[in-house]
């Protein structure tokens, strides 16, 4: 059995106060497994952005627990759950927040800093995670030189330059075309063949779920569903070995 990376045990969020709170989670466990990409499928307001906030430690259960690596996340001071966030977790939105006057390698730069790494380790280091999402050449592209595809990449090389065990990942293809949607989840499937690395997406788009481990159905704050989907998913086996640069030509090969 592979090892949980973060697990969620009868999570409890309530949001807002007064009459408008709202029990945005209803007791929700869940384990999330190195090597697995798992996806978040629910309706509008049913709790995925909350479980996924949940889940990387930006906010804290109302009741039930969060815990990484087997570690509890309770009575952490918010300065902790910052240095957990900063160590394992790596998020991805649907908007790319990169910042504009700044290069690729330079956005994702701005992620290691923040962790403290900084000079010649963290220029290869921003390298090689643009290499790992197929922009090995446009390292000294500005977000405004590059489709909406191609952004979304460089925040995704921002969140796993400092290899987090971690990604979440909330709607992340939902402002692409269906072309670049496909290389954004190739780009996660690759990233989550690394045993290492959990990957959990939310998604409206039924054209990815071919490339899931996982789909976890998520309604009215409580998930009503789980599969596993390995193993009928004889492309993930591939994914597992894929390198880099065999990415980058399977990318190549979508977008043209
Ligand atoms: P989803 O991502 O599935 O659309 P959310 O997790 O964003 O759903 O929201 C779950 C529920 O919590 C919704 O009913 C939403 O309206 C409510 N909600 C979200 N954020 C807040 C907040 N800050 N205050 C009060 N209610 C909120
Ligand atoms: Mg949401």
């Amino acid at each position: 059995m592979t090892e949980s990376i973060v697990e969620a045990v009868g999570v409890v969020k309530l949001l807002g106060s007064g009459p408008s709170q709202v029990e945005a989670l209803r007791g929700v466990s869940l384990a999330l497994q190195g090597g697995q990409l798992a996806l978040l499928i629910g309706p509008s307001g049913s709790g995925k952005t909350t479980l996924l906030t949940v889940l990387g430690c930006m906010l804290s259960p109302t009741r039930g627990m969060v815990k990484v690596h087997g570690r509890t996340t309770e009575r952490l001071d918010p300065e902790e759950l910052a240095k957990i966030r900063r160590e394992h977790v790596g998020f991805i939105f649907q908007s790319y927040h990169l910042f504009p006057t700044l290069s690729a390698r330079e956005n994702v730069r701005m992620a290691l800093d923040l962790r403290g790494e900084r000079g010649a380790a963290s220029r290869a280091k921003a390298k090689d995670a643009l290499a790992q999402v197929g922009l090995g050449h446009k390292l000294g592209a500005f977000p405004r030189e590059l489709s909406g595809g191609e952004q979304q990449r460089v925040a995704i090389a921002r969140a796993i330059a400092g290899k987090p065990s971690l990604i979440l990942a909330d709607e992340p293809t939902g402002a692409l075309d269906s072309k670049s949607g496909q290389v954004i989840m190739q780009v996660l499937a690759q990233i989550a063949s690394d045993r290492s690395c959990a990957v959990f997406v939310v998604t409206h788009d039924p054209r990815i779920v071919s490339f899931a481990d996982r789909i976890v159905h998520i309604e009215d704050g409580s998930i009503v569903k789980d599969e596993l989907k390995r193993g009928e998913n004889a492309s993930r086996e591939e994914s597992r070995v894929t390198t880099a640069r065999n990415l980058e030509l399977k990318i190549r090969r979508t977008v043209a």
